[in-house]
């Protein structure tokens, strides 16, 4: 049986990142994918998500700050360019007081602009409310920034394995990890299990996880009502990355299935999404079909918040999120098993750092989770 330091299983984009920041400490990594370096079955497909830095947690805003550093190293190490700083603008009633000033505490530019004002700089969407604007937000593209994060692996000697699924994982008597393929047995020092809706199906019996709700969400590209397909600076000079909060109780939103995020994306249109409404799936079983009363509700938005989109040009998106009860993530490790799971829809921004989160549980016998982030808080 071949034996490795570390198996990493699941190479979407937590997966990509844990091996690249393993192989760059000079460990012995193996990835294992069961589809192609980049597919549209899990939850890391596209060319955008929003580097969106308006958190209210302190666990987020430094993990996020640390995140944009490593995303730049990457970008270096690969000559990559997957981060574009194009700016990020929060509305709605449920935008909190102030967020600008705990922004600036983090480190982040930040500015409170009334809705003309922002109606003004951004003519595509419509305010109602004061708008939280920073520059340091941005928009991430998953179709380069996962095969440059397992590129920047492989360079410091990862072996990758694509189009292999994993059928099983166990624990062995000596402490050492038995991944199971359709060909062979590996044994690891450790496994970084990273398998997103399928996280659930491995580990069963094995750590035990809190519930983890897997969705089929269905966001849209819709046309820019200029025309155009947004490739053009101009374009994207009118186009920060978007959050619509919503304030519960509010009439006027009573509508609306969940809070609203988008973005342009350049060639596509102006992305836009309810967050974690989708159908209930199983992630070997699902229709990749838009569930159409939401849709249609989708469109609504669109017509009354996105004058720059056309809301009768769309293209819908099929993928899915793993939510956990909190909407916090899964970051922590059982014995060799190192898991991260439970993204909960907002875990690409931080990617290259929950890669060293992962890499630092499984070679470094002192390093515990961070709290928010660990089992324990359910009692497992
Ligand atoms: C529509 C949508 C919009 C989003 N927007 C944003 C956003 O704007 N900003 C943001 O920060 N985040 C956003 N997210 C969330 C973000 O994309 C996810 O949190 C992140 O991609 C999760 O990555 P993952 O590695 O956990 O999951 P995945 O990428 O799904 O990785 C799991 C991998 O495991 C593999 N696998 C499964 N079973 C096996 C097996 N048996 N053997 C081997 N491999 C296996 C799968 O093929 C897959 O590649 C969004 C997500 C969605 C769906």
């Amino acid at each position: 049986m071949t034996h490795y330091e570390h198996i990493v299983i699941g190479g979407g984009a937590m997966g990509s990142a844990a091996a690249w920041q393993l192989a760059r400490r000079g460990r012995e990594v193996l990835l294992l994918e069961r589809f192609d370096q980049v597919h549209l079955h899990g939850a890391s497909h596209g060319a955008s998500r929003n580097f969106n830095i308006a958190y209210e947690e302190p666990d987020y805003l430094r993990l996020v700050a640390e995140a944009g550093g490593l995303w730049r190293e990457l970008e270096a190490e690969t000559d990559t360019h997957v981060l574009d700083m194009v700016g990020l603008v929060n509305h709605g009633a449920g935008e909190i007081e102030g967020h600008d000033q705990l922004l600036h505490q983090y480190g982040f530019a930040a500015t409170t602009l009334t809705p003309d004002e922002a109606a003004e700089r951004w003519p595509g969407i419509r305010f109602d409310t004061r708008v939280t604007y920073t520059p340091d937000g941005g928009r991430l593209n998953p179709d380069l920034a996962i095969p440059a994060l397992q590129r920047a692996a492989a360079r410091h000697d990862a072996e990758l394995r694509h189009q292999t699924a994993v059928r099983g994982i166990e624990v062995l008597a000596d402490g050492t990890v038995a991944v199971h393929t359709d060909d062979e047995t590996l044994t690891a020092d450790s496994a970084v299990v990273t398998l997103g809706a399928w996280s659930r199906k491995l580990l069963e019996g094995i750590v035990e996880l809190p519930p983890l709700v897997v969705t089929q969400e269905q966001p849209a590209h819709f046309a820019l009502a200029s025309g155009g397909d947004g490739l053009d600076a101009e374009t994207a000079a009118l186009w920060p990355g978007f959050n619509h909060l919503r304030a519960a109780g509010d009439a006027r939103t009573d509508w609306w299935y969940s809070d609203v995020y988008g973005m342009l994306t350049p060639g596509e249109g102006i992305k836009a999404g309810w967050h974690g409404t989708g159908p209930v799936v199983d992630p070997d079983h699902r229709s990749y079909e838009p569930e159409p009363v939401q849709l249609a509700a989708l469109q609504r938005y669109v017509r009354e918040y996105l004058p720059g989109a056309d809301a009768d040009s769309l293209v819908p998106v099929s993928c899915t999120y793993t939510t956990t009860p909190d909407e916090d993530f899964v970051i922590d490790r059982r014995g060799p098993i190192v898991v991260g799971a439970g993204f909960s829809g907002h875990g690409f921004k931080f990617v290259p750092a929950v890669g060293r989160l992962l890499a630092e549980l499984a070679t470094e016998a002192d390093a515990r989770a961070v709290s928010r982030f660990s089992l324990a808080r359910f009692g497992l």
